[in-house]
């Protein structure tokens, strides 16, 4: 095992990962900018190391500055968390080039996963399912416009370099193909450098739905059921929860299946995340995230599994320390993510929080790193906190997630919490009736000026 551990991150993450560390015994190394000197991850590891100036492409997405301080510390093994880092294929190849060890997948993994189309056709070959579409790239309109024609309407024009949320555009009939063809690609060029587009048929009323796996790197993987992630605002997830309120255990066992089926067969190492868009009982593929997610929490939850620490075990060659046998789904959890934002148009406001105060009690987790005087960075993501509830059911865990938000005391900077109060008094919510499409149109209807 290792002695010392290098995470590459900031804010509830790194938390996250410098208390899994600390159970196990391992000290930790803090990386940081010059706008995070007082950051709570700064103050909680062991060591800390400033790495640049405020700007993430100067500090936490420095690779030479990260190698440097993991050098001067000794720490031997880096955690990237989610963002920055986490899914950069160099980035693993240099910490591996380095004789250090990156907690997560092979530099081999996230480039495959990294890339839609491959991505989709090594899914495809695994047994997969995934939403019908183009084999590969689309080279012009005119092989768009037969393959359409074969594919049905409405149809999906997507970036091969895809990600956000950016790069696609819909097409309802044939006279809208060519026009979303032709964006699709000039954004693509525009966003990613990169104009290859492909066409999926495009799915009207899908939840999100997304598989967590987790492998050994030697040939074992499991999965840990799915998590509903419908509530999304611009492709942004809003609010999680797990199990999935329309899935079944025939159903969660048959897909879970196929995802650690495949996992295994490539030999895939550390947690991973097989998205699906979900329509009239079946699943379809869109992508797999090789790394920890934001959401990871409600699975800890429903499993009473430690993610994190699994993570650095196998990274650190130990096997996995549960079998497929061993998991079983105990109630329910949801989580939302509550960012320093100003509703209704979501602008960012960072600033000084005047007063915090976090909830607790029976099933209650606050991951945040928040505290009473500490000054919001304006550099990085608005996502200041994340309330995870857990209850013997669904009705508990959202009676639950009501009465924690009502603890929540976040002074001095506009929060999305008032968000959630609302969606709470919402029934659509509390069935879990909802699509990938339900809180943009919710939003649009009640939370306007
Ligand atoms: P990104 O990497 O940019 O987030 P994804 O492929 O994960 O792109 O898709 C993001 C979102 O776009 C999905 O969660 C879904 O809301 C929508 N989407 C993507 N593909 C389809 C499809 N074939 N049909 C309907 N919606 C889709």
């Amino acid at each position: 095992m290792f002695d010392k551990i290098l995470v590459a991150n900031r804010g509830e993450i790194a938390l996250r990962v410098i208390r899994a560390a600390r159970e196990m015994g391992i000290q930790t190394v803090a990386v940081h900018s010059t706008a995070d000197t007082d950051a709570m991850h700064v103050r909680m590891a062991d060591e800390s190391v400033c790495i640049g100036p405020p700007p993430g492409t100067d500090s936490y997405l420095s690779i030479p500055s990260i190698i440097a301080a993991c050098e001067i510390t000794g720490a031997q093994a880096i955690h990237p968390g989610y963002g920055f880092l986490s899914e950069n294929a160099n980035f693993v190849q240099i910490v591996d080039d380095h004789d250090l060890t990156f907690i997560g997948p092979t530099a081999k993994h996230i480039q495959v996963m990294g890339d839609k189309i491959t991505a989709k056709d090594t899914m495809k070959e695994l047994g997969v399912p995934c939403v019908p579409g183009s084999d590969g790239g689309v080279p012009d309109l005119e092989t768009a416009r037969a393959l359409c024609k074969d594919i049905g309407y409405p149809v999906i024009v997507k970036a091969t370099a895809g990600g956000g949320g950016r790069g696609m555009k819909v097409a309802q009939t044939a006279d809208d193909i060519d026009m979303a063809f032709q964006t699709a690609r000039s954004e693509a060029k525009a966003a990613f450098g990169n104009d290859e587009v492909y066409i999926e048929k495009y799915l009207t009323t899908p939840r999100h739905i997304e598989i967590q796996v987790f492998g050994d790197g030697k040939g074992k993987a499991v999965h840990l059921g799915e998590r509903d992630c419908s509530l999304q605002r611009r492709h942004q997830k809003v609010l999680e929860e797990a199990p999935g309120p329309c899935i079944s255990e025939e159903e969660r066992a048959r897909i879970g299946k196929i995802c650690a089926d495949a996992v295994a067969k490539i030999d895939y190492a550390g947690a991973g995340t097989i998205e699906f868009l979900y329509e009239n009982g079946e699943f379809y593929f869109i992508e797999m995230n090789t790394r920890l997610q934001v959401e990871h929490p409600v699975t800890e939850a429903i499993f009473d599994v430690d993610l994190v620490r699994e993570q650095i075990r196998v990274a650190a060659g130990l096997p996995m320390s549960f079998t497929q046998d061993d998991l079983s789904i105990n109630g329910h959890a949801i989580e939302v993510r509550i960012n320093a934002e100003k509703l209704p148009e979501f602008a960012p406001r960072p600033g000084r929080i005047s007063q915090f105060h976090a909830p607790g009690g029976l099933g209650v987790r606050m991951d945040s790193a928040l505290y009473d005087g500490y000054t919001i960075p304006p550099h990085y993501d608005s996502l200041i906190a994340k309330l995870i509830v857990h209850g013997p059911d669904r009705a508990s865990a959202l009676a639950r997630l009501d009465r924690a938000l009502g603890e929540l005391i976040v002074d001095g900077v506009d929060t999305t919490v008032p968000l959630f109060h609302a969606l709470l008094q919402e029934n659509d919510v509390l069935d879990g009736s909802y699509n990938i499409h339900w809180l943009e149109h919710w939003l649009e209807t009640n939370l306007q000026d």
